[in-house]
């Protein structure tokens, strides 16, 4: 319960958003990752993400990236925020 009520302190604590700031900064982090992708759609909310020598598939309905931190942290990996930050999807 004090472990609880500690963490509870610290969030009321948070700025201008809801969102851990921990969460916040990997989410920039993996933004800045993701300069060297190219995307390719290949399917009804099916992609297909090439990073550098890296093809992966990405799957938007089962939430799932070959690369595995999504299925591992529930945070979607960069190959997923690429999708917001380019126009270049190659269709
Ligand atoms: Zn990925």
């Amino acid at each position: 319960m004090v472990r609880m009520a500690t963490r509870r302190q610290l969030c009321e604590k948070w700025e201008g958003s809801d969102v851990c700031p921990n969460i916040v900064k990997r989410v920039q982090y993996l933004c800045n990752e993701l300069r060297t992708c190219l995307t390719y759609l290949s399917g009804q909310g099916e992609l297909e993400i090439v990073d550098g020598k890296s093809n992966l598939p990405l799957s938007l309905n089962q939430h799932t990236c070959k690369c595995n931190p999504w299925q591992l942290t529930g945070i979607p990996c960069k190959h997923f925020w690429v999708l917001f930050y380019t126009q270049d999807l190659i269709l």
